[in-house]
């Protein structure tokens, strides 16, 4: 470890899924780690051994591998490090700047009843602090277990935070937390200490319900003697109702935006701005130009809102300027997922996707949309939008004109787009109407839908077969006055 080198943490609870405020929290140390040229690490705080678990912490190593946010070093199980926190508690003692205390429950409570009797609020009376070594011994006797408290003496506690500014706070706020459960669990405030500390944590960048918490491990840095790291508290996020996000909002975790066709690299965009700004009115940027533009100073102190019709948006502008291929790989289970396609049959399609993704990437914001937008690329329509249907199949000649056109298609060698639209626009001025009367009706026979990819592609990707064969079997539906409506999603 370099002594100038950044070093930053994302240290997340695996009590829950990898949701946008911890990825949030993730995104910015990564960038500002990236920024720098130091390291992002990861550390499992799994210290609630009855609430964490491994599936969890899989989640979320997921998560961030999805968003692919890479970590330098392994990760750090803080369940592993019991004994190192117990030993850091004892050396507190030992320095006189804690104490056991063998209060219980009981005698707390009564301490809390009495307090909010007095109309004041709760603070631990420090009554153990003074015990003498008999007293402590009887306690012991008695089977009582002890837990360890931090002694915080008067004073003001201050620290610098890069969002907050100067953060100053009267000790007489705190009370004489507890550092180390009388089952030997540390707690949070004893956990991130020691470990910042032994992860040589430069910066520690965290969501800003953690910045009154600062103060008292700002004291546990002044009493085990160790420099402090820069603190920058990023600001919550909120949904369009200005309230916490939550289920109500809709997808929280990463898993959710992964499976409903999100790219990771919108999503990095997106989670980027909660909160940060380039500084100029730039949305849309690549991962290394945020690195590079990112800066602890262009976060705002401001909540943040998370709306997801923007994170739509900025996928849809993902998802057109995407590698072709890649893109096809990603949209590929989707298709599968609609079409129900085992993995044989997915293989077997894959080039064909890759074509209609290539039609259809301006016209969808997520993945999931391609199957359902370009579904008649797959199976025939079976039914024709209503609108469409009243437009452009009312004229009496219209199913001899998608006859003919279906003859003349069916002669056309190689059947490609140039080749398909002089057939097209030759056919229509021989029948002495215009190009789009030609167009609109057939786009709707052989799609169902009046709008779409253009014309001549979408057809030469269909392939000639197909083509032919709707358009003669819309022919018919039109001759016969029973063509099936359909509403569609569009
Ligand atoms: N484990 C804490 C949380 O998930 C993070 C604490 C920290 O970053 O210091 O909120």
């Amino acid at each position: 470890m370099k002594a100038s080198e950044v070093r930053v943490r994302f240290a997340p609870s695996p009590t829950g899924y990898l949701h946008i405020g911890g990825a949030r929290t993730a995104v910015f140390n990564y960038l500002f780690a990236r920024k720098h040229g130091g390291k992002f690490l990861l550390r499992i705080e799994d210290t609630d051994l009855a609430r964490s678990g491994q599936d969890m912490v899989q989640a979320i190593l997921d998560g961030l591998t999805w968003l692919g946010l890479s970590w330098d070093e392994p990760p750090v199980y803080q369940s592993s490090r019991f004994p190192i926190y117990r030993a850091r508690a004892a050396e507190l003692v030992e320095k006189g700047r804690a104490y056991r205390c063998y209060c219980t429950r009981e005698e707390l409570e009564r301490e809390r009843q009495e307090a909010r009797q007095r109309g004041e609020g709760y603070r631990y009376s420090g009554r153990c602090r003074h015990l003498t070594a008999e007293q402590r011994a009887a306690y012991e006797r008695e089977g009582r277990k002890p837990v360890i408290r931090f002694a915080v003496e008067p004073g003001v506690t201050r620290f610098y935070d890069h969002v907050h500014g100067e953060v100053e706070i009267n000790n007489a706020q705190l009370d004489d937390f507890v550092l180390l459960r009388s089952d030997g669990v540390p707690t949070y405030h004893l956990a991130v200490v020691v470990d910042d500390h032994e992860m040589g944590i430069t910066h520690v960048i965290r969501g800003d319900d953690h910045l009154s918490n600062t103060p008292k491990q700002v004291l546990l840095y002044e009493a085990f003697g160790w420099p402090k790291p820069e603190f920058a508290h990023v600001p919550l996020i909120l949904g369009p109702d200005r309230k916490r996000l939550s289920k109500r909002h809709g997808a929280t975790s990463v898993g959710e935006y992964a499976s409903k066709g999100y790219l990771p690299e919108a999503v990095v965009n997106f989670i980027a701005l909660l909160g940060w700004s380039p500084g100029d009115d730039r949305e849309i940027m690549t991962l290394d130009e945020m690195i590079q533009a990112f800066d602890l100073s262009g976060i705002s102190k401001a909540s943040a809102i998370f709306d997801e019709a923007k994170l739509e948006w900025m996928n849809g502008v993902y998802i057109s300027s995407y590698d072709l291929a890649k893109l096809a790989e990603k949209a590929l289970p989707f298709f599968a997922r609609e079409f129900g396609w085992d993995e044989e049959e997915a293989k077997r399609q894959r080039p064909y996707v890759e074509k209609v993704v290539g039609l259809l990437k301006f016209r969808v914001k997520k993945l999931g949309d391609f199957p359902v937008v370009g579904r008649y690329f797959f199976t025939d329509p079976d039914g024709f939008e209503a609108e469409g249907v009243r437009k452009h199949f009312v004229d009496a000649d219209v199913p001899q004109w998608l006859e003919l056109l279906a003859a003349e298609l069916e002669r056309c060698e190689p059947f490609e787009a140039g080749v398909i639209e002089r057939t097209l626009r030759d056919l229509a001025q021989r029948l002495g109407i215009k190009a789009a009367q030609l167009i609109h009706p057939s786009r709707l026979a052989v799609t169902g839908r009046t709008g779409g990819p253009g014309l001549f592609e979408l057809f030469a990707v269909l392939g000639k077969g197909v083509v032919v064969r709707r358009l003669r079997r819309a022919a018919e539906l039109v001759r016969s006055g029973a063509v099936p409506e359909a509403e569609l999603a569009q």
